[in-house]
C-alpha cells in the first residue's frame, strides 16, 4: 500500500474528503497527492464542486444524491484542461 496510482487516489477521492480514509491509505493518499501535480488540480476541483453541490442543494436533500450530475465534474475538468 505504499504506492497509490492516480486511479485508485480518484476512488479514495469521496472517502478522503469525507475523512472517513484509514490513516495507512489516508498517508499513502495524501503522498501521492503530493507528488502528483494532477491528483491535486482533481481533488481541488473535485472538493469545489462537492461544496457548490451541497449550497445549491440545502433546501432539498431529498435530490441531493442526484443534483451532484457526473457531468458537472466532467465539465468542469474539461473546462480547466483547456488553459
Ligand atoms: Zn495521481
Amino acid at each position: 500500500m505504499d504506492r497509490m496510482t492516480c486511479r485508485a487516489c480518484a476512488d479514495f477521492l469521496a472517502d478522503y474528503l469525507n475523512g472517513e480514509l484509514a490513516d495507512d491509505l489516508r498517508i499513502s493518499f495524501e503522498t501521492h497527492l503530493d507528488r502528483c501535480r494532477n491528483c491535486r488540480a482533481y481533488l481541488d476541483q473535485y472538493a469545489a464542486v462537492i461544496k457548490a453541490g451541497k449550497q445549491a442543494c440545502k433546501r432539498e436533500n431529498q435530490l441531493a444524491s442526484e443534483a451532484m450530475p457526473e457531468e458537472l465534474v466532467q465539465a468542469i475538468l474539461e473546462a480547466n484542461k483547456d488553459r
